[in-house]
């Protein structure tokens, strides 16, 4: 099978790794669209400007823990 390259893709920079994005131009607000290097995921906010929020919620949890009533 032949890999057709759309030119209407847009590209966008991975914030995770630098890598690329592929956008075609068939997605819709609200898809979700994956990192081409890391796989990671993010979900498209709008189009017009193209705004994607990253999906990373459980994926690393230890930033901001939850354990705030702590005994001591
Ligand atoms: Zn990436």
């Amino acid at each position: 099978m032949d890999i057709d390259r759309d030119e209407d893709a847009i590209v966008e920079e991975c914030r995770v790794c630098g890598g690329s994005i592929y956008i075609d131009s068939d997605c819709e607000e609200e898809d979700i669209v994956y990192c081409n290097d890391c796989e990671a995921e993010y979900q498209i906010l709008s189009l017009d400007p193209l705004r994607l929020s990253p999906l990373n919620d459980s994926a690393d949890a230890d930033e901001h823990s939850g354990d705030f009533g702590e005994y001591d």
